[in-house]
């Protein structure tokens, strides 16, 4: 790869198989043109927050070297949303594979279809603790470093975290 960009993706999925779907997913990440993934953290079991009245989520979160353009890459990441079968019937409900850019090495967008860094993943343990165990001292935007972050969160919600899947 020629310019190789760092990037963070998150993944989670409730509905289905969602460890099955994760571990498709991760497979589906690792041959995508422009795209090479570099860790991956382990899998989580965690409660869903917000929509609690759902199953518990699979979450993981990768770090990818990538040639492709942030809106390429969104692009990209949502045809697998779609190939997945996912559907968009509720915002924060449940879903067979959902993919966001948590970061783009630091890029700043606020695009209408995307923000960056991710406008809420500082808040989630679901993401700061995966991401903690591949990389931790990421800098998530202007909120500090990832193990950091995870520390907090699960200090303050300590019952979002369920287990760690082998
Ligand atoms: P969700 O249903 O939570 O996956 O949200 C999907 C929507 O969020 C899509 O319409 C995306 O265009 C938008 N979006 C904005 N920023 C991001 C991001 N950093 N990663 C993924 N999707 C994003």
């Amino acid at each position: 790869m020629s310019k190789k960009i760092r990037a963070v993706v998150a993944l989670g999925a409730n509905l289905g198989k969602p460890r099955q779907q994760i571990e498709k997913a991760l497979s589906a990440i690792n041959h995508l043109e422009g795209v090479r993934l570099k860790a991956i953290s382990p899998l989580f079991q965690t409660k869903a927050v917000g929509l609690t009245d759902q199953p518990d989520f699979i979450n993981a979160v990768v770090l990818l070297h990538t040639i492709l353009n942030p809106q390429q890459l969104l692009q990209t990441l949502q045809k697998l949303e779609l190939d997945f079968g996912r559907e968009r019937a509720i915002r924060f409900g449940p879903r067979t594979l959902d993919l966001d850019i948590i970061d783009y090495d630091g890029l700043v967008v606020n695009d209408q279809n995307l923000i960056l860094p991710h406008p809420r993943a500082h808040e989630r343990a679901f993401v700061m603790e995966p991401l903690a165990r591949i990389v931790p001292d990421y800098q998530v935007g202007k909120h500090g470093k990832a193990a950091e972050l995870a520390v907090t969160l699960l200090r303050q919600k300590p019952d979002e975290m369920v287990t760690i899947l082998a």
